[in-house]
């Protein structure tokens, strides 16, 4: 069998998605018993009482296809944003909602802009949906914003914007974006990624974009994997204006979202102190990390988010080596092009404390 023969050029040249290492495959290859990932952006938390105790109750019936209308989050979300419920499409994960927005708005020979480099997987799935990608790349950790305005063309349908960004933790300011969609034509569909929102502390940060979708045809792209806690159980959705959420859920499989994930998103909206918990003890633990990396005089990006950038003046992979052989795992930052970097995961506060220790000892035997 040749493969190249059968399968599709644009896919067999697109290099799949790889994961950070999985805790359990880091034991078994080196033999340890504790291991720490701060790989991955996930919370360092299970999600709070309640939304467990509903996860539970809920195994009484994953014998049942799920609700493919998401029901009951549909109601719990449209109450908690004011938001009608026909400007909703659910996900599992917010990473399948790029998917539809390629599926359902990319025709043949339209491009897609994104930031160099950025969440990896808009430049996968674009490249699987057939796009012709343009990339602009970022300043100073940046995205560049004018220049990707500049960059649209009559060609261009769909522009990918992460706010706050992965890897780089920076942030687009509201002045900034309405410059931007002013420069836009609608005909083109911009996707505003705010899978980090609930970190921002940045006063100038949008945090109305749900006002923004009944103007341009915006795609606001959240999840529940984050501040929530639920990354394991895939859930995320979108606000748009109806007739674009019309095209979104015409190209999705009709029980995308599993029974689990939509009881513990809609339970998750129960508890708002939780998510100001989580809130503060990112931004605690981030001061922490900050005094600690000036202090060794590691450069490091500010962020907006639940990780952090950092920048050696030699490769990142070295530190990644040596951190693992510690069990802690950290994200090797080369195949986003950023050879000098590796990013980590805010995590509890023995692990940031753990890190630190080994970060130093590494700098200083180096
Ligand atoms: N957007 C960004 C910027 C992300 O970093 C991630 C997760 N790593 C996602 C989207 C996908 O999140 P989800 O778990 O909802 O698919």
């Amino acid at each position: 069998m040749d493969i190249k023969k059968i399968a599709k050029e644009n896919v067999l040249a697109c290099k799949p998605y790889k994961g950070g290492k999985p805790i359990d495959e880091l034991k078994r290859e080196m033999g340890l018993k504790n291991v720490i990932k701060i790989a991955s952006n996930e919370s360092p938390f299970l999600p709070p009482k309640n939304v467990l105790r509903a996860l539970e109750q809920g195994l009484s019936s994953i014998n049942r296809y799920p609700d493919g209308d998401c029901y009951y989050l549909r109601l719990a979300l449209s109450k908690t944003l004011k938001v009608p419920g026909n400007m909703f499409t659910f996900g599992n994960g917010s990473d399948e909602i790029l998917v539809l927005t390629l599926m359902g708005f990319l025709k043949k020979d339209e491009e897609v802009i994104i930031a160099e480099p950025t969440f990896l997987v808009y430049k996968i799935a674009s490249l699987i949906q057939g796009a012709k990608l343009k990339f602009v790349p970022l300043k100073n950790y940046r995205y560049d914003l004018p220049s990707m305005a500049g960059a649209a063309t009559d060609k261009t349908k769909i522009i990918f914007i992460a706010n706050p960004d992965n890897p780089t933790g920076s942030y687009i300011t509201e002045k900034e974006l309405k410059d931007f969609l002013k420069k836009i034509p609608n005909s083109i569909i911009v996707v505003l990624d705010e899978a980090y929102r609930e970190f921002v502390c940045a006063k100038d940060y949008p945090f109305k974009t749900v006002d923004m979708v009944r103007s341009y045809p915006i795609i606001v792209m959240r999840t529940f994997s984050k501040i929530y806690s639920l990354a394991g159980i895939r859930i995320g959705y979108a606000i748009s204006d109806p007739d674009i959420t019309d095209v979104l859920n015409r190209v999705r499989e009709p029980f995308n979202v599993n029974n689990l994930a939509q009881i513990g998103a809609t339970e998750s909206l129960k508890d708002k102190k939780y998510v100001q918990k989580v809130r503060k003890f990112i931004s605690e633990q981030k001061s922490y990390l900050y005094k600690e990396l000036e202090r060794l005089n590691i450069r490091f990006v500010q962020s907006q988010t639940n990780f952090i950038l950092l920048i050696f003046d030699f490769q990142g992979k070295e530190v990644y080596d040596f951190l693992l052989k510690k069990g802690i795992i950290v994200r090797d930052m080369s195949g986003w092009g950023l050879e000098n970097c590796i990013r980590i995961t805010v995590g509890l506060q023995q692990e940031n404390r753990l890190f630190i220790k080994y970060l130093e000892e590494f700098i200083k035997n180096r």
